[in-house]
């Protein structure tokens, strides 16, 4: 007797392998048998037309706070996700000095736009050095398997005090301080050591991520210590402007190290054709022996514009400004009011923030969103596009689209990922083998981006939906985003169906499956805002051997550990 069958269901196993009809039989944690007819089970879920496939696992998420207090990290477990992979991009919460609590709050709201208030009233500080960090996590219950990486930012903080802070260059002791740290986190259990080094990651008081400016002595200086422990990715999000030297320090950190790095690559409009020339250096590199994994993303980057974000086209007119405290159904009786449209569309305004100022003028890269959600809009499609054709401005379009829906319509603004308005260069990546799927940044960016529907995504538009370009098959993206991304982090137990692996399991109605719009919800500490976005179609997901969500709804379930280090697959 099993203690659960998942019965009848279209097996994608993640590995790639053309998909086939079966049972799967858990017992325990791990999965015992897949394919053919399992025996009886003390508890059965029919799948039959479902298709069943690994849980997600999700390398680029920012819940390095949320983590200690929501045991269920929506929205990615909405989404499938059964194991998240946290502090990215050089910024988390630890280690982190008693004096130093309100400084990572900063650095973080600055960085990720996660409100500093939420994290302030949820964080409870029970830790100081990396390794206590990790043993809070430990201590908690929670829905899914979460794993820590070392942020450079905190650590620099850590060691350097001010000087890190404000981004001055380290000397050889420093360097060695910072090394002897994360020797310790990664030896605790940390899954990498990150950096940020774009100058659009900025903490709130506007100075770059500490580690910013790192030079590969620094780099160098600090990775070494995943090649002596012989564990560990280093992730990092760069500008890569200009890209060889970066590149060049990146695969000696790998050659030297044998360790992955794994770096942001996304298409700018500033020079759209970089992406194909970093995945084509990752791929060299990979002839001299170094693992660069260029992660990619399975949409755009966008911003989700509205009058409850942290931004939108009028929040710089000051007759806007003078109404912008109000609560939002008083704020819309306000913005319907003749007089105070004229007088928004009328004021012309001198942008002192260079994000606003982009996006009052980025009409042509402007989308109403729509229900289902098109992230692939044609040009036609723009709010510009849409002015030509009633021979009015971009900008009555966009207001009155942003009354929509009570004032809870949201436009998109594909900031990354977009420069020829359509997938086609989405797709390559995705079919890029040196590549690795992630970027969906769950818990990030709560005021303007929600792109943690990213792993549901790849089934609803890439396999199923889209109509502009071809598809991709159901079994490719599985595997991107279950065995590959596994893999890249050490994660051998994980990421497929096979017997041994833990039970982490998706059960999808494939043809229900459905992204609804984002939302704003006021549900982080504090009454914090965030934006969020929900599924439909996830008929249940299996997280060690547990039902944790049934028809998208929690079971109460809470079988999710901290993970500590890479993870041996199951002998065979
Ligand atoms: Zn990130």
């Amino acid at each position: 007797m099993h203690d659960l069958v998942i019965r009848g269901g279209l097996l994608v196993d993640g590995t790639g392998a053309p998909p086939v009809e079966g049972d799967v039989a858990i017992d325990g944690e791990h999965i015992t048998t897949v394919g053919g007819t399992a025996g009886p089970a003390r508890r059965e879920i029919d799948a039959r037309g479902r298709v069943v496939a690994p849980g997600w696992v999700d390398i680029h998420t920012h819940y390095d706070g949320q983590v200690t207090w929501d045991p269920y990290l929506t929205p990615s477990s909405w989404h499938g996700v059964t194991t998240v992979v946290m502090g990215n991009c050089g910024v988390g919460f630890a280690p982190a000095k008693p004096d130093k609590h309100d400084w990572l709050i900063g650095l973080m709201e600055g960085v990720e736009d996660i409100p500093g208030t939420a994290l302030a009233e949820g964080i409870t500080w029970e830790w100081e050095s990396f390794p206590e960090y990790l043993d809070a996590l430990e201590n908690m219950p929670r829905a899914l398997d979460v794993a820590a990486q070392v942020p450079h930012g905190a650590v620099r903080a850590y060691v350097m005090g001010e000087r890190g802070a404000r981004n001055e260059a380290p000397t050889a002791e420093d360097i060695a301080g910072m090394a002897a740290i994360v020797r310790d986190g990664i030896a605790a259990g940390a899954l990498g050591f990150t950096t940020s080094r774009t100058l659009l990651h900025r903490a709130i008081d506007g100075e770059p991520v500490p580690g910013t400016f790192a030079t590969p002595d620094e780099m160098l200086g600090i990775g070494r210590v995943l090649g002596e422990l012989g564990r560990g990715v280093h992730e990092l999000a760069s500008d890569l402007m200009p890209e060889d030297p970066e590149l060049a320090w990146m695969e000696q950190l790998s050659r030297e190290t044998g360790r992955p790095v794994t770096f942001a690559c996304l298409q700018n409009d500033i020079d759209p054709a970089q992406w194909r020339r970093l995945l084509d250096a990752a791929a060299r590199a990979a002839t001299r022996g170094a693992r660069l994994a260029p992660q990619i993303a399975a949409r755009p980057t966008s911003l989700l514009i509205g009058l409850q974000s942290s931004i939108h086209p009028f929040s710089g007119h000051a007759a806007y400004q003078a109404i912008a405290h109000l609560p939002l159904a008083e704020r819309v009786a306000r913005l319907r009011d003749p007089e105070v449209r004229h007088a928004i569309l009328e004021e012309r305004v001198q942008h002192s923030n260079p994000i606003v100022a982009f996006i009052s003028s980025a009409f042509h890269k402007l989308f109403p969103l729509g229900d289902p959600p098109d992230y692939e809009p044609a040009p036609e499609k723009s709010v510009a596009a849409m002015a030509q054709r009633a021979g009015t401005t971009p900008e009555e379009i966009a207001y009155d689209l942003l009354l929509q829906r009570d004032g809870r319509e949201l436009l998109y603004l594909p900031l990354l990922n977009y420069s020829g308005f359509d997938f086609e260069p989405i797709r390559e990546m995705l079919l890029h083998p040196q590549a690795v799927v992630g970027l969906a940044d769950g818990g990030a960016h709560c005021g303007v981006i929600c792109d943690a529907s990213m792993p549901t995504f790849l089934l609803t538009h890439w396999v199923r939906d889209r109509r502009r370009g071809e598809r991709l098959p159901l079994e490719h993206v599985v595997a991107r985003q279950t065995r590959e991304t596994a893999r890249l982090y050490g994660l051998d137990d994980r990421g497929t169906l096979a017997p041994g692996m833990l039970a982490d399991v998706n059960v999808i109605d494939l043809d229900g499956l459905a992204i609804v719009p984002p939302e704003m919800i006021f549900d982080l500490p504090a009454e914090g805002r965030r934006l969020v976005q929900r599924a439909r179609g996830y008929q249940a997901t299996v997280k060690r051997g547990q039902v944790i969500f049934e028809d998208g709804r929690p079971t109460g379930a809470l079988p999710g550990r901290l993970v500590r280090g890479p993870q041996a697959a199951p002998a065979s």
